[in-house]
């Protein structure tokens, strides 16, 4: 395997510093640092951006994204036993990589950067999507990032881009979709990761937008898909019946058939509603 940047391949490197994967964190590893330059290239320009890194690991993404030129990465894991692995890397580009250790889901890590900021990550499957959605979920638009380049499962992903009337079709896209560009940029095989883990998994680039693509609160929209989708089976006018007692005639007038169901509507439409709903 070729490195990029004369510093042991990390097989070495997880072999020297006693790496192996827990599976309770998560951990499959990319260890072709071809592959992870060319994730770090899907987040776009890097020369003039700083970088938040979720769960480096033994590093190989994070040497991926500092080869590529970015101007700063702060790299946030929760293993201790990949630090001295990352301090490695960080005597390599000096000042160019700074390390936390702690859990991503508590931490705020807007202290330590400046805009542009793109957020690039293999992420831990087990916290992968509790993330995405605080992304995706501020109240303020636009939010700290410019854009995200993601590692997720392969059905994650396709939730994330799909469209009316496919069975992934859910939450996901719509709250990803109404602010958001998200596209697959990249697939790869299970036998990319070690350990491979069972299923395929795809990198999705987000571009944030300046503005939603339509109007709506983020609370309404947000807990009105979740009732629409937690029942996608129901028709809407019974799905929705909890959120106003009048929901026919506010599907009605948002466009929608109240015997349609969830996955059967646009983004546009669920936008339509939750103006409705708040118009109350
Ligand atoms: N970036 C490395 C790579 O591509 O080879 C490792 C990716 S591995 C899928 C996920 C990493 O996230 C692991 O290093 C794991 O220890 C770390 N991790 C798991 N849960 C975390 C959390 N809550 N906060 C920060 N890091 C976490």
């Amino acid at each position: 395997m070729t490195t990029i940047d004369n510093l042991p391949p990390l097989k070495i490197v997880i072999e020297t510093h006693n790496l192996r994967a827990r599976k309770s964190l998560g951990q499959n590893f990319l260890l072709d640092l071809n592959l992870t330059s060319k994730i770090a290239r899907q987040a776009g320009e890097l020369k003039n951006v700083d970088i938040l890194e979720i769960g480096p690991g033994p590093g190989g993404l994070t040497r991926g994204l500092l080869s590529e030129g970015a101007r700063k990465v702060l790299a946030i894991e929760k293993d201790a036993r990949c630090l001295p692995a990352l301090e490695e890397i960080s005597n390599k580009y000096p000042g160019r990589l700074e390390v936390v250790r702690g859990d991503a889901l508590d931490f705020n890590p807007l202290v330590y950067l400046n805009a542009p900021i793109r957020v690039v990550a293999n992420l831990p499957y087990n916290v992968g999507t509790e993330l995405l959605v605080r992304w995706l979920t501020p109240e303020d638009w636009p939010p700290f990032w410019k854009s995200l380049t993601l590692m997720f499962q392969r059905e994650v992903a396709e939730r994330i881009v799909a469209t009316p009337g496919s069975k992934a079709y859910g939450r996901l896209s719509i709250m990803a979709q109404w602010r958001s560009d998200p596209k697959i940029v990249m697939s790869l095989q299970p036998d990319a990761f070690t350990p491979p883990p069972k299923v395929s998994s795809a990198v999705v680039h987000f571009e944030a937008l300046p503005e939603p693509r339509f109007k709506a609160n983020m609370q309404v929209l947000n807990s009105l898909v979740s009732t629409a989708f937690n029942q996608r089976r129901k028709m809407l006018r019974s799905a929705l019946k909890m959120i106003s007692p009048d929901i026919e005639d506010r599907l009605k007038i948002a466009g929608i058939k109240p015997t349609d169901r969830a996955e059967k509507v646009s983004l546009e439409s669920f936008c339509a509603l939750a103006r409705n709903i708040e118009s109350e």
